[in-house]
């Protein structure tokens, strides 16, 4: 029978027959998800897709509606960014947009960090990081929302900081907004009625709100889509380097000036100037590193982009765009950022140059470990 049915994103019973109960679930899809071994109530199955429903571009004059709402409401705001991939989870003028309300920073994806980083450097990283981008956050929080981690103490900081007032979850799309609002209802299941989608008013924006113990809504907003991501490039059957599921082994390369690694064909090192130095590279384990002489290195890419320099795939590599170069010189420990794919960490009073995608951005920030 039905009763031993839960569903598997937040726990409830499923149950066919009170559509305003938690667990409901119509009886054709408790049919399909059963056929396709993912039986999810109806409120998670709309959650799980609510992110291909919903994003909308940074400049959508609805979503900036939407943040003029914010800014106007009294409430805590949830910021939730990926420690993989911080620059690309800047929202650009958000502490314009967030008014007077406090904003609690949440860096997700924390698992993927190696463990042997201390993580209280890394939230001073992460502080200093939103500090840099004009944001001052109350606090700084790591997660991870695939593993569960922190997830509790996250509820137990927002309870803290909210004092009887609405809570807004924003972040760009890819950061793992929705797996932690998925891990978020998680806990609270049996407690009360989760979840309901609504709009805000004046705009066709969908959103998620979850009822607090007050009376008060922790509200999932739509997620932001950066059109700079590495993630828009990238062919369809490689997003996994972007999206790394594993602890990222760093790679460590003894490298003397003149040298280059390619990242498969999707991005390029090359260190110009410089003495003989230890750099690291953090990138998905998956992805093919390629070390080989600067003086080769244009003929090298013609040549072997396809095969060796993979991904692309051969089948791919018509489709793909150019490589485009930007040049940095370090004054510290810097990483050189290769936006959503990764970085390479370079010692002080080198040069060095990367190459991206075109469209994708290339940068350089203070050393994260
Ligand atoms: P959203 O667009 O912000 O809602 O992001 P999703 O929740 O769809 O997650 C985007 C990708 O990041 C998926 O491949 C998730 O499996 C992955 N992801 C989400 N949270 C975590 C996490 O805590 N750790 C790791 N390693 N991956 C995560």
């Amino acid at each position: 029978s039905n009763d031993e049915l839960r569903c598997i994103g937040c726990g409830a019973v499923i149950q066919s027959t009170d559509p305003k109960q938690p667990g409901y679930t119509p009886q054709s899809a408790i049919e399909k998800g059963l056929a396709n071994n993912e039986l999810y109530c109806q409120r998670c199955f709309r959650l799980r897709h609510y992110n291909e429903i919903a994003p909308v571009s940074l400049s959508d004059d609805e979503f900036l509606k939407l943040l003029g709402q914010i800014r106007d409401a009294n409430a805590l705001i949830v910021y939730v960014v990926d420690v993989f991939d911080f620059n690309g989870s800047l929202i650009p003028g958000l502490h314009r947009f967030v008014g007077d309300n406090p904003v609690l920073l949440v860096g997700n994806k924390e698992d993927l960090l190696p463990r042997s980083l201390r993580r209280s450097k890394l939230t001073d990283w992460l502080r200093q990081q939103a500090n840099m981008a004009g944001l001052r956050p109350i606090d700084t929080i790591l997660v991870s929302a695939k593993k569960n981690h922190q997830v509790d103490q996250l509820l137990d900081t927002i309870e803290h900081y909210r004092q009887h007032r609405d809570v807004y979850v924003v972040g760009v799309t890819n950061v793992g907004k929705s797996t932690l609002i998925n891990q978020i209802i998680k806990q609270r299941t049996g407690v009360q009625e989760l979840i309901t989608t609504s709009r805000f008013p004046g705009t066709t924006l969908d959103k998620i709100e979850i009822p607090l113990d007050d009376g008060h809504l922790l509200v999932d907003t739509p997620g932001i889509i950066h059109e700079h991501q590495m993630a828009h490039v990238l062919p369809a059957k490689q997003l996994k380097y972007v999206a790394p599921q594993k602890e990222i082994k760093p790679r460590t390369y003894q490298l003397n000036d003149g040298q280059t690694i390619f990242m498969g064909g999707v991005a390029r090192f090359d260190y110009l100037k410089g003495s003989r130095a230890g750099m690291v590279a953090y990138f998905d384990n998956n992805l093919p590193l390629h070390r080989t002489k600067l003086a080769n290195a244009d003929h090298f890419y013609q040549k072997h982009l396809g095969d060796l320099l993979t991904p692309p795939t051969q089948d791919e590599v018509d489709s793909f765009p150019t490589l485009e170069r930007q040049e940095f010189h370090t004054e510290t420990k810097s990483d050189l950022v290769f936006e959503g794919l990764g970085w390479i960490t370079v010692p002080a009073g080198v040069t060095v140059a990367g190459w991206v995608p075109q469209g994708v951005s290339v940068l350089i920030r203070r050393a994260m470990i």
